[in-house]
C-alpha cells in the first residue's frame, strides 16, 4: 500500500492551518531535542515564528540510553507544549513510545513520531494504524529501507494513510560521527513509495558544525523536508546539545535551505 506501484500520486499531508507536508513543499521542523520547560518553548516558538517555520520538535517522552538521563516532562509537558503551541499557531511533532501513550497524547499532538528504537514496535505500529493523526516514523539504528517501508506498511495497513518517512542515520563502522545519514534513502524512498520523505541530519551526523551542510544535501537530495535540533543554548540542553544548532545557526540554515529547495 505505501508503494508507488499502489499509489502513483504523491501524498500530501494537511496539517491544517496552511501546513502541508509532501510534493509541493519544503517542511521545516525544528526544536528541542526534550521540551525543557515553559520558558525554553517560549523562546524556541518565537524563533520559529521569526522565521516562519510552522512546525516544533521536542520529545516529552525521551528513549535516553542511560536510565539516569533526562527522560522527558511527560504529559504535563506535552499539554503545556500544546497549549503554547496552539497559541502560536505552531503545530507539534513528538514521540510516542509505547501504545499506552497513543490515546493520552492524541489530543495534543499534530504528528506522532515513531523513533528509531521503536520503529519495529510492531504493537505501537498497530495502535497508530488505528488513529486519525499524521505518523512520522524514523528509520530503524539499524534498519533497512525495506524494513522502514514494512513498519509504514503496518500504520497504512491498519487505516491511518497519513504517514511520513524519516531518515536519521544508521550505525555503521565508522566512528567520526554519531550516525551515518545514508542520503541514498532519500532518492530510494521517494522512487519507491508516494510517502514524503523528511531528512534529520541533527541524529544524522551528530555534530553540530556539520548539521547544516547535510540538511541543504538532504534537500538536494530531494527530500521533502528537514526535521532538525535547535535551542537557545545548546551547550546547556538537557540532550543531544552536541548536535543542536543555537538560533543564529537555525536561522541561517533556514534561509540557505529555502535557497536550495528553489534551485532544486
Ligand atoms: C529524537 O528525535 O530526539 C530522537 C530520539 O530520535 P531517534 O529516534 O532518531 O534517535
Ligand atoms: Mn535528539
Amino acid at each position: 500500500l505505501v508503494s508507488r506501484k499502489w499509489r502513483v500520486r504523491p501524498t500530501v499531508l494537511d496539517l491544517g492551518d496552511g501546513v502541508r507536508i509532501g510534493e509541493g513543499s519544503l517542511t521545516l521542523a525544528a526544536g528541542p531535542c526534550s521540551i525543557e520547560s515553559e520558558k525554553q518553548m517560549e523562546l524556541i516558538m518565537q524563533h520559529l515564528v521569526d522565521n516562519d517555520v510552522r512546525i516544533m520538535r521536542g520529545g516529552v517522552f525521551k528513549p535516553r540510553s542511560s536510565p539516569y538521563a533526562f527522560r522527558g516532562l511527560g504529559m504535563e509537558g506535552l499539554k503545556d507544549f500544546h497549549r503554547m503551541a496552539r497559541e502560536r499557531g505552531i503545530k507539534i511533532v513528538t514521540e510516542v513510545m509505547q501504545v499506552s501513550q497513543v490515546e493520552e497524547m492524541h489530543d495534543y499532538v499534530d504528528v506522532f513520531q515513531v523513533g528509531a528504537r521503536n520503529t519495529q514496535n510492531f504493537n505501537l505500529l498497530d495502535a497508530l494504524g488505528g488513529v486519525d493523526k499524521p505518523v512520522m516514523i524514523k528509520r530503524g539504528i539499524s534498519g533497512t529501507l525495506e524494513e522502514l517501508l514494512s513498519s509504514a506498511e503496518y500504520v497504512f495497513s491498519g487505516g491511518n494513510e497519513k504517514l511520513i518517512l524519516c531518515e536519521r542515520g544508521i550505525r555503521t563502522f565508522e566512528t567520526a560521527s554519531r550516525n551515518t545519514l545514508d542520503l541514498n534513502a532519500v532518492p530510494i524512498l521517494k522512487e519507491k513509495t508516494h510517502l514524503p520523505v523528511i531528512v534529520d541530519p541533527s541524529h544524522g551526523i551528530g555534530i553540530r558544525e556539520y548539521v547544516p551542510t547535510m540538511a541543504l544535501a538532504g534537500v538536494m537530495a530531494g527530500a521533502d523536508g528537514i526535521i532538525y535540533e535547535a535551542h537557545e543554548k545548546p551547550e546547556e540542553a538537557a540532550s543531544d546539545g552536541a548536535q543542536t544548532l543555537n538560533f543564529q545557526e537555525s536561522e541561517r540554515l533556514i534561509r540557505n535551505l529555502r535557497k536550495v529547495y528553489q534551485l532544486r
